[in-house]
């Protein structure tokens, strides 16, 4: 798994990309879902402005390119598509159908950019490269949602967990079997719980 989240870089709101959002390694659309997270079990909002957006997708480049431009409009639509992708993830988690309203969410967010490929030859040698017509908020929008739509219909829909560490709402791919948590840091506080409830004193 590509671990993209050691490469952390300042926004120009002096914090993290994203608002200090997770950054787990996770393929995009998870790593978008966990924009919605919580810090010593206090709930943040990761894409809550557009400024934090545009350092999120910067960061996590979901289309080429120095930066795509994003405002209020944005922030709801991207927050609309995360919470279908979230609900999603839950449905997955508990082995239960998923929502009509939220696979629609996912196909009309995909079908904002459509796309084709384009042959190109420099020196003899052939490329291929994807082109579409969208802004690149539709763009980084459907990429995300793509991305979204591969696991949700495809192997990895059951690999998908939610950790279980106390306060934690993020979501991860179970990518080897040991894994139990979303972090190191999560497996340390939940481990830590487990042994304060076996060790704590009776109560008199
Ligand atoms: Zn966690």
């Amino acid at each position: 798994m590509v671990s993209y989240h050691k490469k952390v870089r300042a926004d120009q709101t002096g914090g993290q990309p994203g608002n200090g959002s997770p950054r787990l390694g996770e393929p995009l659309a998870i790593e978008f879902a966990n924009t919605h997270y919580a810090v010593r079990g206090a709930l943040r909002e990761g894409i809550g402005t557009p400024a934090h957006l545009a350092a999120w997708l910067r960061d996590h480049s979901p289309v080429p390119g120095p930066g795509v431009r994003v405002g209020a409009a944005e922030i709801k639509t991207f927050r609309a598509l995360r919470e279908a992708i979230r609900s999603l993830c839950h449905t997955c988690v508990d082995a239960c159908p998923g929502d009509d309203t939220h696979v629609e969410v996912l196909n009309a967010a995909a079908a904002a950019a459509p796309r084709w490929p384009q042959l190109t030859c420099a020196g003899g040698a052939y490329a291929v490269s994807e082109r579409t017509r969208a802004e690149d908020a539709d763009a980084a929008l459907a990429a995300i949602a793509r991305d979204a739509i591969a696991i949700f219909g495809g192997p990895l829909r059951t690999q998908i967990r939610a950790c279980q560490a106390p306060g934690c709402v993020l979501f991860f791919v179970k990518d080897h079997p040991r894994r139990q948590w979303c972090s190191a840091g999560c497996g340390n506080r939940a481990r830590a719980a487990r042994h304060y409830q076996r060790h704590r004193p009776a109560p008199p």
